[in-house]
């Protein structure tokens, strides 16, 4: 892409109304406007990231074997009144209603809906074990909306729902979804440590938060600090091996890690005084097992092997797509604007020339910007008639993690430098040295 014909509505001055860094970021970048409030349009920048961070839930949920779907925003009031959530939502639930007077609402999560259609389709535990999962916008009524997409009131979950016959094959499939959890947020290079939490409106007492730790988030988390040295790493997988993911389970939640409702000043005392850590963090994901509570309310039944009808065991698994790009936002930036992990970048590279308009550096650029894209890679080229300060001012803001400059100087003695965003290195070297090795990088990830 070429910047000059790009919609960068990139601000200069800092917007008063932002209290975070990422939510200030975000605007003065251009990836996001409030439309109003909790509520925004995702610019070309901003949604090209919400569509990476979306690929990677896809491709690490499929590759747990789960199956995706699409289920409407529009949802009737009726089986929620089946569930008894209808009122039980309270204010948080957006109610409508339709020409007819029909009651409708805009959908938070979907539990029912997902229980709805496993119980007009599914009758047998033949049919059994089935993951669905979906991306989709959801709404909550937020009280207090704030922190830009942090908390919004229409936000984009990744919402996932389990059926099993037995709570063992229950709890494989919770087990699955944590390792898949870990794997996913590892991918846009953020630390997500699962701590045990309180399971409020969903019902069941099985259920982990994903917290990145942040000064800014709005949870208050309690932990041993020697879970923040376990690291995913690059694991083989099989996601049908029962021991397997138990094992990583167990592996990222023995240690004591607990969000504030659920920690225990007892257990505390649990961990050596210095390891102890009492600190903020942002919730990304949340897992939960609830065995039958929506199946028996909504007799979501199948006949098991002995001939008898049993309520299926379920568990729901959320991630906030849209939230976790302040997240990551809060987690890699400095104070001239955000730094991108390679795995969610907007664009792989950025391509500054430094001198528009000279003939020379024009064609070095553009020869960058093709030998670039014919690998593969998408490229931001610089080619406005701007001065150098601006453009590289833009180009940290924006976060590319890496930036080919390209002068007249440099290009006297062959050489364009290659910089890295999060060291500020700087490498001088050939053009189609500086293509292959940004080819390297990304071939890595
Ligand atoms: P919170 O405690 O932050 O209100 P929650 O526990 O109610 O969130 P879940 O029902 O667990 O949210 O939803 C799954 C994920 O969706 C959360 O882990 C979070 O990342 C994201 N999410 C929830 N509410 C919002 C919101 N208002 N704005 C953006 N993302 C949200
Ligand atoms: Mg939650």
């Amino acid at each position: 892409m070429r910047l000059s014909r790009y919609f960068l509505p990139v601000l200069k001055e800092t917007p008063s109304e932002a209290q975070i860094v990422s939510h200030r970021l975000m605007l003065r970048a251009g990836m996001i406007k409030q439309s109003s409030a909790g509520i925004y349009s995702w610019l070309p920048l901003g949604f090209k990231v919400l569509r990476k961070l979306e690929n990677i839930v896809h491709e690490e949920q499929q590759r747990a074997g789960h199956m995706p779907m699409l289920m409407p925003t529009i949802q009737s009031a009726d089986l929620w009144r089946e569930s008894g959530r209808y009122d039980a939502f309270g204010a948080e639930m957006l109610r409508i209603k339709d020409r007819h007077d029909r009651d409708l609402l805009f959908t938070p999560t979907a539990e029912e809906l997902i229980t709805d259609i496993f119980r007009a389709h599914v009758g047998s535990y033949k049919d059994l074990p089935l993951t669905m999962y979906q991306i989709q916008w959801k709404f909550r009524d937020e009280i207090r909306p704030r922190f830009g997409v942090m908390r919004g009131r229409e936000f984009y979950m990744k919402d996932g729902y389990n059926f099993d016959l037995t709570k063992e094959d229950a709890l494989h499939a919770y087990n699955r979804h944590l390792v898949s959890y870990l794997r996913t947020y590892e991918r846009m290079g953020l630390k997500a440590i699962p701590m045990r939490a309180d399971s409020g409106a969903m019902g069941g007492d099985n259920t982990h938060e994903f917290l990145v730790l942040a000064e800014t988030g709005e949870s208050e988390v309690f932990y041993d600090n020697a879970v923040t040295e376990l690291s995913f790493g690059d694991r083989e997988i099989d996601y049908d091996d029962v021991a397997q993911c138990a094992g990583v389970m167990d592996e990222f939640t023995n240690l004591y890690a607990r969000t504030d409702e659920t920690h225990d000043a007892a257990l505390f005392e649990a961990v050596p005084e210095e390891r102890r850590r009492v600190a903020r963090g942002i919730e990304v994901g949340q897992i939960f097992y609830f065995g039958t509570k929506y199946s028996e309310a909504m007799g979501a039944t199948v006949q098991g092997p002995d001939g008898k009808v049993v309520p299926v065991h379920m568990g729901s698994h959320g991630i906030g797509v849209s939230r976790l790009m302040g997240a990551i936002i809060e987690a890699s930036h400095d104070d001239k604007g955000i730094i991108w992990p390679e795995g969610v970048t907007p664009f792989h590279c950025g391509i500054v020339n430094l001198r528009q308009g000279d003939v020379e550096a024009d064609a070095a650029c553009l020869a960058l910007y093709e030998g670039l894209k014919a690998l593969g890679l998408d490229p931001l080229y610089d080619d406005r008639k701007e001065g150098a300060g601006s453009k590289f001012a833009t180009m940290d803001l924006i976060g590319l993690p890496w930036r080919i400059t390209v002068g007249p100087r440099g290009l006297k003695n062959g050489v364009v430098e290659l910089t890295s965003r999060r060291t500020g290195e700087s490498e001088e070297l050939p053009p189609e040295e500086a293509i292959k090795r940004v080819a390297e990088i990304y071939a890595a990830i």
